[in-house]
């Protein structure tokens, strides 16, 4: 017979005793670590081993020093909205906006003035309307909650008509057809791939017909022999049949920035005699995950009175960096400068390649021209003149950068890791340089 090894094991007390756990309890507090050295044990249990009271530490300090699942990281793919990397970096304005509201009460659902309950679909009604000429708005979770609870609202029982060249699927599996079935509402597909005619959205209108339907291809383009009506030409035939156009921006764009010019505004869609307009909160307008819906009153406000409305709502962080973000719009030279994602667009390029010159200097490598991308289903053909610091070790080194903490995210091209410039930060630099001479 063997004795039971795990006889040897310390006790939680025992552990607890050594200084070097006493010095993790000050820092993390007992119950941490205590949860720590209970998951050592129970580790070394499974294994079968009387792990040494030396390793049961280490194994505990390191679970504690392990960094959140959720954290920050450094964007040097020169794609500047990254879904995969959180779409876009709020303005220091909309981070404190959210943090004020986020530490204290807020008045979310709440009526100051006659001191009764509110509703939290209100608070960006006005400046909405300033910014888009809209009779109101409101912002729901995200983009592809606000196309669903607008359809919901207008055409459920019915049905919808779309082009054939609007079926579009975008990141993580968004498929506007199964959208549209979720709403409630019949599809009715029009026209062909790359050509649908005036005529063809017409000849379909019948009593059944709720709504028609316009989609933003975002992330892809066709190019040739193409052609669609105009959103006036589809707006008027709506009208004439007493149906509302909803048009889907994606990521639709408030400021007119000169290379970004054909992405549409939510305003000129108003115009046009869109009836709704939808767009995302963290693609262009570089605020929180939403989804801004903004149109004529009547509209509005029955998407406002859905049920979906209230399963689909935006949280309150969310609503107030949303606020403060679309604040910033209000100037376009201000937005230019203070939202992240609009100043990386619109830095000029000199500026991205001295960033790529102090970064190379910093770090022994070479500074290469590429192209940066806005991403996110925006103006996909856009390439942005950009430099980056190219390294060599390819996919080792880049899964090295990885690792480090923070964690530095680049591109791998030819054997070589690109670091690119245009969506650095000065202040990421050195963070780069020393997740390189790190292990
Ligand atoms: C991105 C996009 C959506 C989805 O927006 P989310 O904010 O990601 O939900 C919907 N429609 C179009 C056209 C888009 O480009």
């Amino acid at each position: 017979m063997t004795a039971n090894p795990l006889r040897e094991l310390p006790s939680v007390d025992a552990l607890l005793r050594r200084d070097d756990i006493a010095g993790l309890v000050e820092m993390h507090g007992r119950e941490r670590v205590v949860a720590a050295l209970r998951a050592a044990l129970e580790e070394a249990r499974a294994a079968g081993e009387a792990r040494p009271a030396d390793r049961l530490a280490g194994a505990a300090s390191a679970t504690l020093s392990r960094p959140p699942s959720l954290r920050r990281v450094v964007n040097a793919t020169g794609v500047i909205v990254h879904t995969n990397l959180g779409r876009s970096p709020l303005a220091e304005e909309a981070v404190r906006r959210a943090s004020e509201v986020a530490s204290g009460y807020s008045n979310l659902e709440y009526d100051l003035a006659g001191g009764s309950r509110g509703s939290r679909h209100r608070h960006l009604s006005g400046l909405l309307a300033e910014l888009t000429g809209a009779d109101d708005g409101l912002a729901v979770n995200n983009n592809a909650a606000a196309v669903l609870v607008c359809l919901a609202a207008m055409a459920a029982g019915g049905e919808v008509v779309i082009s054939r060249g609007e079926l579009i699927e975008i990141g993580d599996g968004f498929r506007i057809p199964d959208i549209l079935r979720q709403s409630g509402a019949t599809l009715v597909e029009v026209g062909t791939t790359n050509r649908t005619r005036l005529a063809d959205y017409v000849s379909v209108l019948r009593p059944e017909t709720r709504a028609i339907l316009r989609v933003h291809q975002s992330n892809f383009r066709m190019v040739g022999f193409t052609e669609s009506p105009s959103t006036a030409e589809l707006a008027a035939a709506a009208a004439a049949h007493g149906i509302p156009l909803i048009d889907d921006l994606g990521s639709g764009q408030l400021t007119d920035l000169p290379s970004l010019m054909d992405e549409p505004t939510a305003r000129s869609s108003l115009e046009a005699g869109s009836a709704l307009v939808c767009f995302s909160g963290d693609k262009l307008l570089g605020g929180p995950q939403a989804g801004v819906i903004v149109g004529a009153a009547g509209p509005v406000e029955r998407v406002r009175r859905h049920p979906l409305a209230r399963a689909l709502r935006i949280d309150k962080l969310s609503l107030a960096a949303l606020e403060a973000t679309l604040e910033l719009h209000r100037d376009p030279a201000k937005a230019a400068a203070r939202i992240p994602v609009l100043r990386m667009a619109s830095q000029p390029s000199a500026d991205v390649r001295a960033r790529a010159d102090r970064l190379a200097t910093l770090v022994g490598g070479m500074v290469v021209a590429t192209t940066a991308r806005i991403g996110g289903g925006a103006v996909p053909l856009l390439e942005l003149e950009s430099h980056a610091c190219s390294l060599e070790g390819g996919e080792r080194l880049a899964a090295r950068l990885r690792r480090s903490e923070p964690p530095v995210v680049g591109r791998v091209q030819e054997g070589r890791v690109l670091l690119d410039c245009t969506t650095l930060e000065d202040s990421d630099l050195p963070l780069i340089a020393a997740a390189l001479a790190g292990p």
